[in-house]
C-alpha cells in the first residue's frame, strides 16, 4: 500500500518504544515487500533485520509468522531512502529503516566463493558460522530450536569457513559497509574442545586483518583450558549458551547441553570470566520453551553475579528445526522476565553497553537494551504462563 502525504511521526517515549519493540518481536510485521534478513542457520534465523525509530531489531516478516500481527509496514513514498512507517490500527507508531544490500555481497574469493556465503551482515555486525555442521545435527541430540543444517542443505553457505576467507570478507565488510564487530559461532564437534580452538583461530585471523572486536561462541569444552587458549588467540568476548535455566526444559530441547548440565555451564563461565572479564561473557536465554519463570530469573541473576550477561530472547521458531511449529511467547511474558532481570544486571555492573562485541553488543534480538533505557523495569504482570512449547 502506498499513501501520501506522510503523517508526522508520533513522539515515542522510551517506555513506549520498549513495549513496541517487544510486541513487534512477539507478533511480527505484515509487509508485502522484503525488508532484508536471513533464513535458516544459527543465530537470528528466519527474521527481518531493521531499525525501528533508529533502534536495531530483528522480527518476523514471513506471512506464516506475521499474518495475524496488528502491525503493518506502509510505504509512504520515501522508500528510496529506506524510510517506511509502521502502522497499528491506522495509526503511525514508528519509523522503520531497512538494510540496503551490503556492497561486499557482490564480491567473491579467488576460488569463486561468494563473500555472502562466508559471512552475512546483520545490520552493523558481521556474522558467520565457521563450522556449519554439528555433531548433534540429525540425531537424538539435535537442539530442537536450532537450524544450523538448514542453510547448508539449501546451498546458501559453505560447510567450513577458513580463517583467511573470514579475514578477507571481514575486511571488505568493514571497509565497504561499515561493519563494527564480528560474531563467529560454530556447530559443535566431537573433539574435546567442541570446536572452540578452531573458532578462536578464525577470530585471530579476523582481528589481525581488521582490528574489529570479535565474539566467539562455542559449547563448554571438556577441558576448560581450551577457554584460556581461545582468549590467548585474541577474541574480545565469548558466548557460551545454556539456552535455558530450567533443567527439565534443557533436557527436552537440548539433550547434549543437558549432559553438560547447568552447573557445567557455570564452571565454564567462571573460567571464561577469568579470561575475558566481567560483562564480556554472555549466554543466550531463550524464553517460550515451557520454562519455569522463577528458575529463569534466578539463573539469570546468578549468572550476572558471576559477571555473565544473560542475553534474553524470545523463541524464534526456525523453519526446518524441530520446533518449527512452536509459537513465540507473548510480549508481556518476555517483558516481565526482562523487567525482573535488568535491575540485577545494573547491580552487577553489567548493561547492554558493556559487551565489546557479539549479540549482547548488537541487542537487535532482545528487548533488554530498550527496557534498560526505558527505566520500565520490575514489570509485574498477573499470571505467568508456563508451557508454551
Ligand atoms: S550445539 Fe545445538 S544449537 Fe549449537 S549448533 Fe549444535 S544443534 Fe545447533
Amino acid at each position: 500500500m502506498t499513501i501520501s502525504p506522510r503523517p508526522e511521526p508520533e513522539c515515542q517515549s522510551r517506555e513506549g518504544l520498549a513495549t513496541l519493540l517487544s510486541r513487534l518481536q512477539a507478533e511480527g510485521l505484515r509487509t508485502d515487500a522484503p525488508v532484508g534478513g536471513r533464513r535458516g542457520g544459527a543465530g537470528p534465523s528466519d527474521v527481518g533485520m531493521v531499525w525501528v525509530d533508529g533502534v536495531p531489531l530483528t522480527l518476523a516478516t514471513d506471512p506464516s509468522r506475521s499474518d495475524g500481527s496488528p502491525f503493518s509496514l506502509v510505504d509512504e513514498g520515501k522508500s528510496s531512502d529506506g524510510e517506511l512507517g509502521i502502522y497499528e490500527a491506522g495509526r503511525r507508531v514508528a519509523d522503520l529503516r531497512t538494510m540496503r544490500r551490503p556492497r561486499y555481497y557482490d564480491l567473491q574469493t579467488e576460488d569463486s566463493t561468494p563473500y555472502w556465503k562466508i559471512a552475512l551482515l546483520h545490520l552493523d555486525s558481521l556474522a558467520s558460522t565457521v563450522l556449519q555442521t554439528c555433531a548433534y545435527w540429525g540425531n537424538d541430540d539435535q537442539c530442537r530450536f536450532c537450524g544450523i543444517g538448514v542453510s547448508l542443505e539449501s546451498g546458501s553457505t559453505i560447510a567450513r569457513k577458513q580463517p583467511a576467507q573470514l579475514a578477507e570478507v571481514a575486511l571488505a565488510a568493514k571497509e565497504l559497509d561499515g561493519a563494527v564487530d564480528v560474531t563467529l559461532t560454530t556447530g559443535s564437534t566431537r573433539a574435546p574442545d567442541r570446536g572452540a580452538i578452531y573458532v578462536g583461530r578464525c577470530a585471530e585471523a579476523v582481528k589481525q586483518a581488521t582490528g574489529l572486536p570479535v565474539e566467539v561462541q562455542f559449547e563448554p569444552p571438556d577441558d576448560l583450558a581450551a577457554i584460556d587458549r581461545v582468549a590467548e588467540l585474541g577474541a574480545d568476548t565469548v558466548g557460551i549458551h545454556v539456552e535455558t535455566f530450567d533443567p527439565a526444559v534443557l533436557a527436552r530441547v537440548a539433550p547434549a547441553k543437558a549432559r553438560t548440565g547447568i552447573d557445567g555451564y557455570f564452571q565454564a563461565w567462571e573460567r571464561a570470566v577469568a579470561c575475558f572479564g566481567p560483562g564480556q561473557v554472555t549466554t543466550y536465554v531463550i524464553l517460550g520453551m515451557g520454562e519455569d519463570p522463577d528458575l529463569t530469573v534466578e539463573g539469570c541473576v546468578r549468572a550476572a553475579e558471576l559477571g555473565v550477561y544473560p542475553f534474553i530472547v524470545p523463541l524464534r521458531p526456525v523453519a526446518g528445526s524441530r520446533m518449527a511449529d512452536a509459537v513465540p511467547p507473548p510480549s508481556d511474558y518476555v517483558q516481565e522476565i526482562v523487567g525482573q532481570v535488568v535491575p540485577h544486571l545494573a547491580e552487577a555492573g553489567l548493561s547492554s553497553t558493556t559487551a565489546r562485541a557479539g549479540c549482547a553488543r548488537c541487542q537487535a534480538c532482545s528487548p533488554m537494551a530498550a527496557t534498560e533505557r526505558s527505566g520500565n523495569q520490575l514489570v509485574q504482570l498477573a499470571g505467568r504462563p508456563r508451557d508454551r512449547s
